[in-house]
Formats: structure tokens, sequence, C-alpha cells
């Protein structure tokens, strides 16, 4: 059963010893993962202690995506890591599943070409309990994914993506970039005042210190900032153990994600199946409660579970020889979210500020949600066209969007690993009549896939906001097809009003006020055939703008940089002020409800 505790450190050592994931049982060859060189930083030389307006804590897949972000803003950054590569030492294979929403951030950030080439592209889902097939999905039938030219999810190993980051921060001139990634350096500890805050710091070539305005926790789940804060978490461990076998086949499965709750060749427990990049598979079993993590990844044991399943799917033995084992590591999870994701000057993202299981892909791309939704709102108020306030929406909005994780992917694991009693009994019940009946399909839950979240206690978006939109197409007045992530480019991190259908002259020059006042972006978008009043407009032939932003006829949409509609109405009037001055943090409370 899991346990719910509160907690002002780290989780009480009971629960925190169980089934480590540091990954020093982790078998195979592994994967090459590239090193960057430490660079002895020039204070070390000066005794300077620099002030930094930015400084991010930890260059995983979280710090990479904020770090990138806030460059293609123009705002200068250090980013500090203890490690000197991708991936986490020893744990080289984690996430592998990045949803839509993740792949349009990337695409703003000049990497999805790379990831596309390399990852597999999947929207097929099938589960199956024993031999028979309980549930089934495919995400480009649903709406939710169905608009965005970017495929629902691409599978691809994590350290691939961070790698990416990393030589997109690297690809301009030395003299030219904007963030500053210092390796091998460990942040020791850390005090805040009301105008800085101070981090000293451990270097292969000695201590210093530094000062930074804003700081950013991207420093994992054992983020030592948690406690240097004072922050509380809210965190439930259960007794769940998982395996991992990366295999490359001699003859592959099909491109689809299998999972199994019953699976009869794992002595009744899940499996999970599904391709990576270089033709790897990823395949977790789940283990008996309480495993042993050193004996579920022996070799031999990692083999004979391999061959069972494919004898029992394809009818015949693998030999040694037909497979090779990547890597293998066994891990346990947990779930824990912090109550603020603020204290002062520090700002927690990613793993730092909440922990979820697996299942249903959400934490990686959660992370790279935050670090997203934070790194146009510095931009905004590092540069001037947004109130400080601004930033306190940023604990609302992806506070609310952990705690829903949170909920969500604790709800798969405890339909995967049900307490005995009612819940046992409620799993039973609803594969027995998934078996039978297509209505109760929906009650099997191997995991639902990680979706963007909508921001409903944000006092940033209005009532009508929050949802975010998708990377949908439509026509340039040329004729050549667009997308809306180059709208959302040409901004430059600037608010982008989309006035849809005629605009009278009078609302045209109001618009092109409110463009001046506020600094924001507007754009008339027009359907097939019908003229522009405004100079900059585009067409939506297929309604798909109007569809993502959720209006219809006569209306306009006020669209953030990070594509999440700030607000809609229907008059270019006061309420059309309003929007913009609360988006831009001016004045409102940043929070429907106090935090
Ligand atoms: C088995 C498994 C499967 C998963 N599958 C998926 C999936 O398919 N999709 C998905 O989205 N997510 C998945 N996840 C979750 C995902 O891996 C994590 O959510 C993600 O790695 C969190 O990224 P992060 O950057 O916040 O933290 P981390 O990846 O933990 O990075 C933290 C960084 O901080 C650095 N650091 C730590 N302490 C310090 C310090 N004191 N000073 C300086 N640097 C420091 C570390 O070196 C590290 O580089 C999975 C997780 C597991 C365990």
């Amino acid at each position: 059963m899991p346990e719910t505790i509160q907690t002002h450190d780290k989780l009480p050592a009971a629960l925190a010893a169980a089934f480590t994931n540091g990954y020093e049982f982790a078998q195979g060859a592994g994967y090459p993962l590239p090193e960057y060189p430490f660079v002895e930083p020039p204070e070390l030389r000066t005794g300077e202690v620099k002030r930094h307006a930015v400084a991010i804590v930890g260059g995983g897949i979280t710090g990479l995506t904020l770090a990138c972000a806030l460059a293609q803003y123009g705002i200068k950054a250090v980013l500090l890591d203890e490690d000197n590569t991708v991936g986490v030492k020893g744990a080289s294979s984690r996430g592998i599943c990045y949803a839509q929403k993740s792949l349009e951030i990337f695409k703003r950030l000049g990497i999805y070409e790379r990831i596309a080439a390399r990852g597999v592209q999947w929207s097929v889902g099938r589960t199956f309990a024993g031999a028979d097939e309980v549930y089934a999905f495919d995400l480009r039938q649903q709406q939710t994914h169905s608009l965005s030219r970017q495929p629902p999810f691409i599978n691809i190993q994590q350290f691939y993506v961070e790698g990416f980051l990393v030589e997109q921060l690297y690809s301009p001139a030395p003299e030219d970039r904007l963030v500053d990634i210092r390796w091998n350096h460990r942040v020791t500890s850390f005090e805040q005042n009301q105008d800085f805050a101070t981090l000293r710091l451990e270097t292969p070539a000695g201590p210093y210190t530094l000062e930074a305005e804003h700081v950013i926790d991207c420093s994992g789940s054992r983020s030592p900032f948690r406690a240097w804060c004072g922050a509380t978490v809210t965190a439930q461990q259960g007794d769940d153990r998982w395996c991992i076998a990366d295999v490359r086949f001699k003859n592959p499965p099909p491109v689809e994600r299998h999972t199994w709750i019953e699976a009869p060749f794992n002595e009744g427990r899940a499996v999970w199946q599904h391709l990576m990049a270089d033709g790897v598979w990823r395949i977790d079993y789940q283990m008996p409660p309480h495993a042993k993590a050193e004996e579920v990844s022996r070799e031999d044991v990692v083999r004979a579970r391999l061959k069972a399943q494919f004898k029992s799917q394809a009818g015949q033995l693998l030999d040694d020889g037909d497979y090779e084992i990547v890597w293998v590591g066994p891990y346990a999870y947990r779930s824990e979210c912090l109550d603020s994701l603020r204290h002062g000057r520090v700002f927690f993202a990613g793993d730092a500020a909440h922990v979820m299981s697996p299942f249903g892909a959400r934490g990686g791309n959660s992370g790279v949600q935050d670090a997203d939704n934070l790194a146009w709102k510095l931009a905004a108020v590092l540069q001037g066209r947004a109130a400080p306030a601004l930033l306190g929406s940023y604990h609302h909005e992806r506070h609310e969007a952990a705690t829903h994780n949170v909920l969500v992917t604790n709800r798969t694991a405890r339909f995967l690993r049900p307490a005995d009693g009612a819940e046992r009994l409620f799993r039973t019940a609803a594969l027995g009549l998934a078996r039978e009946h297509v209505f109760a399909r929906q009650l099997v839950n191997t995991g639902r896939m990680s979706t963007p979240n909508h921001y409903t206690r944000s006092g940033a978006c209005g009532r009508s906001g929050g949802r975010a939109t998708q990377n949908v197409g439509f026509t340039w007045p040329g004729g050549r097809p667009g997308e809306l992530l180059e709208l959302l480019a040409w901004t430059q991190g600037r608010l982008l009003l989309l006035a849809f259908g005629d605009v009278s002259p009078a609302a045209l020059a109001r618009l092109a006020a409110l463009s001046v006042e506020a600094g924001i972006r507007c754009v008339q978008v027009v359907g097939p055939g019908e003229k522009a009043a405004a100079l900059e407009h585009v067409i939506d032939d297929q309604g798909h703008l109007q569809a993502t932003c959720h209006v219809f006829g006569h209306a306009w949409a006020l669209l953030r940089p990070d594509g999440h509609v700030a607000a809609t109405g229907e008059s270019v009037d006061a309420s059309l002020v309003h929007a913009v001055a609360a988006a831009l943090g001016a004045g409102a409370p940043t929070g429907k409800e106090t935090a």
C-alpha cells in the first residue's frame, strides 16, 4: 500500500533505502556517452565573485531545455552541472517517450529534426491480459493530438535529446554563446537574501563562489535545494519493483507499444515493450514486490526472462545469438511534488520539483514544459516587457500540472500494483469486463500518455484561457504553407494576438496602439477567399488555427510564447487590454487562489 508522507528533507531512511535507482546493478555494454571538458572558470584565477542574472543548476533534460530556451530569447545564463556528460552516470537508459508538446518545444529550439531523424514515431498502443487484447489506442485518432505537425510521440533515448540540446547551445561561436555551461561544477551550498543568491561550487580545480539573481533548480530528484530552502514535499512510495532490459534483436517485433498486465511469461506480472532509436527495444519487467536489485538484474536471470517472453510470443526459444543485451537496470519509483515551486529567488523545475512513476511518460515531458513555461517569463521580466509578478504564475501553472501528473501516474501505478482487497478486486473485475465488453476497456490503465496541461488556476490566464495550442498549419498570403510555431518564433518572446475574421478600421487602430504600448504582435486570420484588412495576416484554410485556439467565428485569441492561450474574446475592447495586462503579470495577482 503506498504511504503518504510530508517531509522537509529527503525521504525517511526506510523508504529511501529501498531499491536504489543509482543503477549500480546495471549490466550490458551500455551506451557510449559524450564527455565534455572541464574548463577552469576565470573566478578561480581572479578571486572575483561574479553575479549572474540566471544560474541553472543541473544539465539534465530540464536544465538544458531551459538554457536553450533562454538563449533563444536572448538571455544570458550560467549552467552548472556536477557531471561531465549527458544522461545520469551509470543510468544511461531512462526516459524514452517524448510527447507532442515536448516535440513542439524542441522544434522551436531547433533540435526536432534531429530527434525525428533518429527516433521512432509511434501512435498505436495495445494492452494484453494474458493472451487477450483488453485495450488499444491510436493517438493519431484523438483530438488532443490530431492537428499538430509533430507526431503524438517519438521514442528516443533521453541522452540523445540532452546531447542535441548541448550541441545546440555550443553551435554559436564561443564569443556569441549566451549560456556558459560549466561541467564538473557541483553546487555544495546556497543562501539567499532579498537581492541575490550565493552559490558555493566544488570543481576539479578547487572551490569558488558565484552570485545569481535567479536560481533555477533542475538538479533532479535528489535536489539539495529542497533542504536548503526548507521546501516541503508531499510524497508516496510503494513496493513495486521493475527491471529494464534494452535489447537489440535480429528479428524485431512490431513497432507498436505493447503492454501486458498479466504476462504469462513474467509470472503473471506486467511487461512493457517499446522500440527506441538505433533498433534498441526497451523491455520493462515488473518484479515481485521487494525483489532484490542484484538478483533481478543478473545476466542469466535477464536472459531467462527474455527467452520466456519470446518463446511465448513467437513460439520459439531465442538463442543467445538472436539478440544483444545493450543495457539492464533495475528501478523503483516514487511520486513526490513540492508544495511550492518557488522559494524566494529559487524556482524548482523537473524532477527537482516533482517525481512520478514512469507510466505515461510524464516525468521528463513535464520537466521540458516547466522549462518552457519559465523561460519566456524570465526573459520577459529581465528584458523589461513584463512585471516581476508574472514569475509568480510559474508556481500556479506548473504546480497544477505536476499535481495532475502525479495523480494520473499514481492511478496507473495502483492499477499495476493493486493493494490486496478492494483495489485487486477492482482490477480483476475491470480485466474480466474488458475481455468481453468494449465499454470496460477504458478501465484498463497501463498508463495515460502525457498530454499538455490546462492551467485553470493561473491569474495570468483568463477564464477562457490556459489551454495549450497544437502546432497547426495555415497558409501565408503568398500561398506558402506555414505553421503556428513560425508565428510564435516571429514574436521573439512577445504575446501574439490572433484576430479572426473581419477587423473594423477602429479595431485595427486599437490593435496598432496596443502593439506599440504593450509590445505585443497582432496577426489577422482570415478564411479562404476572405479579404484581410491588416497587412500582417494569414489564411486559416482548414480552420485549424480556430480549432486549436478554441474560438469560433469572429473572435480573438491571445497566445503566449509557450503556445498556451492566455485568453480569448470577441470584441477588441477593454477585455483584451485587461487580458494583455494579466498575461504580463501587470497589477493582477498571478494565481486565482492563494498558494
Ligand atoms: C525507468 C524510467 C523511465 C522513464 N521514462 C520516461 C519517458 O519515457 N518519458 C519521460 O518524459 N520521462 C521518463 N522518465 C522520467 C525522466 O527520466 C525524468 O523525469 C528526467 O530525467 C528528469 O530530468 P531533470 O533534468 O529534471 O533531472 P535529471 O535528469 O535527474 O538531471 C539532474 C542533473 O542535475 C545534476 N546535478 C545534481 N545535483 C547537482 C549539484 N549539486 N550541482 C550541480 N549539478 C547537479 C546532475 O548531474 C544531472 O545532470 C523515466 C524515468 C525512469 C527512471
